[in-house]
């Protein structure tokens, strides 16, 4: 299983998923309800309104102050000791840590989870260079395993079973077919001490980065990330340039909404706040810590009046836990590093929007997604604005076009739209439940009701009709 090949792919990799892999979407649905069941009962045990009002503002405040907290950040980075880097393009990151890499003559790296990494395509970038690169996170190390890209921006390979993974460490470790989860993470932590103890380069990304003292803040459970940002000798950091706060004491209300919205813990096991390489005396630490600034599209997606909240996200995850379209396949079907809702506004951006099509159209657009947005993105709002620049630029089917076009002068015309409703009440569409091929895959999966014997704007008028024209008798009479 692989990303499918782009997110122009995303209509038949999910087709395929559901065809040919029950167990992923039952493993995939499973996971991302017990995720949100957590991320409710965390939620409830604060004033949740109040701190997303909060955490809105201040990712707003960060946004449209951006060139100020980002030369700070520097500024205070190189004060740290920090090596700073800037990087226009996924490329000229990937070209930053491998150049990095190379002086140093790395030949190991061992990598904490991050997305933005996935995002640039850091790992086949640096494999490129001889370097070998290995995962720390468990998920990831499972995905890396199975030759996979994730499948969820938290839990990377959630699409897989107990089983799944039992398998798999059975034939590369020799573990029992039956083996607890204890046992198998107990088995990578012995493997991975090795990959840890060779390894002269630790990267990571940052969930953020306090502007006013230089301090990069990274969230997990399981010390990974501890262990490969302090042991290897060289500590490399993609930041995102969107994940600044202003302030080192706004890292705690952010550090907790995030754990909170992404897993249902009110914090991560571990917190690291990394202040620079290790100073004299200390008894641990990298000699050198470098700190990559990646922009790739995020500037440009900045000075778009519309989608620049989408630079709010905190990739915690929630929106794709509580999304009907994502819980049925998953992330792979998506096409690249983010899936699910943030995956949708996100693609346009990043990619371009010819390029993420048809993702922007991947939702019901029921709302849940901007219901469980720790920072209030208002996510079926953007994913309505993609589809209407797609719209715009032909980038739907051309009987889609056709048909929406025919549809809306009917709509504006009520004598016509009720002809036409008459018509399409007596054209044998639906039979027995089953619609005939023009609506097949509407109803290829689900029952279709019968048509209504009686005209929509009939019983509208006789349910509302009455209750509508006192209501407006009454405004005009009180005026
Ligand atoms: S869009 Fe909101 S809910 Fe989705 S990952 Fe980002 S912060 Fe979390």
């Amino acid at each position: 299983m692989s990303f499918a090949d782009s997110p122009s792919e995303y209509a038949a990799a999910s087709a395929r998923i559901l065809r040919d892999e029950p167990t992923m979407r039952t493993a995939v649905t499973g996971a991302a309800r017990s995720k949100d069941d957590r991320r409710r009962a965390a939620w409830s045990q604060i004033d949740i309104e109040a701190w997303r009002d909060w955490a809105r503002d201040l990712k707003s405040h960060v946004l449209t102050h951006l060139d100020r907290y980002l030369e700070e950040a520097e500024r205070r980075l190189i004060e740290n000791g920090v090596r700073v880097h800037w990087a226009e393009t996924a490329e000229q990151a990937c070209a930053v840590v491998a150049s990095v890499a190379v002086v140093h003559r790395v030949r190991r790296v061992v990598k904490a989870k991050s997305m933005l990494t996935e995002e640039i395509g850091l790992n086949a970038h640096l494999e490129t260079h001889g370097i070998e690169v290995r995962e720390t996170d468990l998920g990831e190390y499972i995905i890396q395993l199975l030759g996979e890209p994730p499948s969820h921006i938290v839990g990377p390979s959630l699409h897989r079973s107990l089983d799944d993974c039992r398998r798999l460490f059975h034939e590369r470790f020799g573990t029992p077919l039956d083996a607890a989860p204890e046992i198998l993470a107990a088995t990578a932590r012995r493997v991975l001490r090795d990959d840890f103890l060779q390894a002269d380069l630790g990267v990571s990304g940052a969930n953020f980065l306090a502007a006013d003292t230089g301090t990069v803040a990274l969230i997990e459970n399981e010390g990974n990330i501890r262990i490969s940002t302090s042991l290897p000798r060289i500590h490399v950091a993609l930041v995102g340039i969107e994940k600044l706060v202003p302030e080192l004491e706004d890292l705690a209300g952010m550090i907790q909404l995030t754990a909170r919205s992404a897993t249902g813990q009110p914090i991560g096991n571990y917190v690291s706040l990394i202040q620079g390489p290790r100073r004299p005396g200390e008894p641990d630490g990298p000699d050198e810590v470098h700190v990559v600034f990646v922009d790739n599209g995020r500037s440009a997606l900045l000075a778009d009046e519309h989608a620049w909240e989408t630079l709010r996200c905190v990739r915690c995850g929630a929106c794709l836990n509580i999304c009907p379209v994502y819980r049925q396949t998953g992330g792979h079907a998506y096409g690249w590093a983010y899936s699910g809702p943030i995956g949708a506004i996100l693609a346009p951006a990043i990619l371009g929007l010819e390029e993420s099509m048809p993702l922007p159209f991947a939702s019901s657009l029921c709302g849940a997604c901007a219901e469980v947005c720790p920072v209030r993105i208002p996510i079926p709002e953007l994913l309505v604005y993609w589809r209407e620049r797609a719209v715009a630029a032909d980038l739907t089917p051309p009987m889609e076009r056709l048909a929406m076009k025919a549809y809306a002068n009917l709509a504006e015309r009520p004598a016509a739209f009720g002809a036409a409703s008459d018509l399409v009440r007596f054209l044998p569409i639906v039979k027995g439940g089953r619609a005939l091929p023009v609506l097949g895959s509407w109803t290829g999966a689900r029952g279709a009701p019968e048509p209504s014997t009686e005209r929509f704007l009939r019983k509208w008028e006789q349910t509302y009709g009455a209750a509508h024209e006192s209501s407006v008798r009454g405004k005009e009479e009180g005026q």
